[in-house]
This record gives C-alpha cells, structure tokens and sequence, in this order.
C-alpha cells in the first residue's frame, strides 16, 4: 500500500505538471465517474490545487468539482507528456485526465468518486482525517495533543494501531508505523494508556523526521528509515534500508537480537519489533 509520503509527492509533481491548467480531455474506464463526467463536463475546468490527505488524493477542479482516489493496495498514478508511451497496459487504465502537456493516469483505482465542496465535508466514506504528518501546518505538539485526544477515549488501543489510524495522524502506513515504534524504543502492543509524553513526543518526531526526509529525497516507493553504512550504493534491497519491517529472524541492528513478527489489531497488519530495543 502507497504510504503518505508517496501520495504527497504524487500530489505534488501532479500539482507541478497541470495544476493552474485547462482540462483538455478526460477519459475514464470507472462507470460512477464517466455518468457525472457525462452531466459536468470536465474539459475546459482548470485544475485548482492537487491536494494529499494521508492516502487520498485530492484534485480541486473550478466550478466546485472534486476528484477525490484513494490508491488503496495496487493503485498508482503517472504523469506522462502527452503523446509519451505509457508504462503500464492500457486495461489498467481508469482515469486519464489530459491538458496541453501532460497526461495524468491513474492505474488499477478501484475507490474514486466526484464531489463538490459540500458533499466532501459531508462524505462519510472519505474519512476526516487527522493533521497531515506532511502538512506545512503540522507541528509535534499538534501530534501529541491528537494522541492523548485518543488515548483518553481508548485508553487500551496498541499504540501500533493508532499510528496506522488515519483519523488520529494521517499519513503513516504500515512500514513506517513499525519502523517509528522502533527508533523510538516503544513496544508495539503496548497500550497508548502506557505510553509517556515524552515517549508520545518521540513517536510524532520520528513520524515526521523519517516522512519528511524520505518525500525530500523522493525515493520512489523505497522507503529509507536506516542509512547506516550503505552510503556506497543505491541498489540495496528494500529491507536492507529500514530498522525492523520484513526483517524477523534477522539481527537488529542496534542490538542484534532476533527482529520479531505478529500480525497485529482488527486488520491483522504484520508488525515489526526488537523484544530487546523495544521492551
Ligand atoms: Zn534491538
């Protein structure tokens, strides 16, 4: 699944290529998307702002129009100068929107719907979400606040849990969320009830620190939590670039006992922890 950081630098270069730009053509393979398209016809709105919150992605069209996708597990979206061959086959397709220079395809997005200002606010489906961890507004105590908002109304959820909680911080996806729990030496399962300010404060800065750097360097879908000494190559597999996600069995590299493994909350999400980093 695309976490934060990817949507947000989705959200960005699309913002780049034709945000402030004229419509030019519009083609979709989505039946609930080509009906409104037939009664509001995109071409010839401009793009207003392309937006991420967590892993939706916003695209505000004048006249009060809404694209809203969620990418959910396969989903990923290309920016293509028109006429350049696309990278993926055309039967994935579902939503192609044109202006002069660019071609914005979305592939594999099964969740996405149209909205105007007032039924997004009202869209039970697009959740409300909590501050963007990526957001210019964002701030550490803006994060903290938000987690003790919810520990005191489930004073027993795993920690591990409610970082993945998109209503609580958006942005933070299942890799991060085991990799944050790790630097900052807190056990996963561990009930939010438990966890100190201070160790509240560490979360949230490792949230942001690790989102932050990986959107700066915009590495693709490889997510770089530990650079120890792998600063010769570029060609590492994924797993040799984080702390502890897809590494059980494998030595820590603070301490170099056996990384662990459970599948964890309603979701049965894999998480990722040290027994001894993470008592
Ligand atoms: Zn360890």
């Amino acid at each position: 699944m695309p976490e934060g950081d990817t949507i947000y630098r989705t959200a960005r270069a699309l913002q780049r290529a034709i945000g402030g730009k004229a419509v030019t053509g519009f083609a979709t393979a989505l039946a609930m998307l080509a009906r409104v398209e037939d009664e509001t016809t995109l071409v010839g709105r401009v793009v207003e702002r392309v937006e991420s919150r967590g892993k939706w992605l916003l695209i505000y069209f004048s006249g009060d129009l809404i694209l809203v996708t969620h990418m959910l597990m396969s989903g990923s979206l290309h920016l293509y100068r028109t006429g350049e061959q696309w990278r993926m086959g055309r039967s994935r397709m579902r939503v192609v929107i044109r202006t002069a220079e660019w071609e914005a395809v979305a592939f594999n997005v099964s969740l996405a719907q149209f909205h105007s200002a007032r039924s997004l606010a009202r869209s039970s489906q697009v959740p409300k979400l909590g501050p963007d961890i990526l957001s210019e507004e964002f701030t550490v105590a803006g994060g903290i606040s938000k987690l003790k908002e919810y520990a005191t109304e489930h004073p027993d959820a795993e920690i591990a849990v409610v970082l993945l909680n998109q209503r609580v911080l958006a942005g933070l996806g299942n890799v991060y969320k085991s990799e944050v729990a790790f630097a900052a030496g807190v056990n996963p399962f561990r009930a939010i009830r438990t966890i100190t300010p201070k160790e509240m404060e560490t979360l949230v800065e490792f949230a942001q620190r690790y989102m932050k750097a990986n959107v700066a360097e915009g590495k693709g879908d490889g997510i770089v939590t530990y650079s120890g000494n792998q600063q010769t190559t570029h060609a590492l597999d994924r797993k040799e670039r984080l702390w502890v996600y897809r590494r059980q069995g494998q030595e820590c590299r603070r301490c170099g006992a056996a990384v662990m493994m459970r599948k964890q909350g309603v979701q049965a999400r894999s998480t990722y922890w040290c027994p001894q980093c993470q008592p």
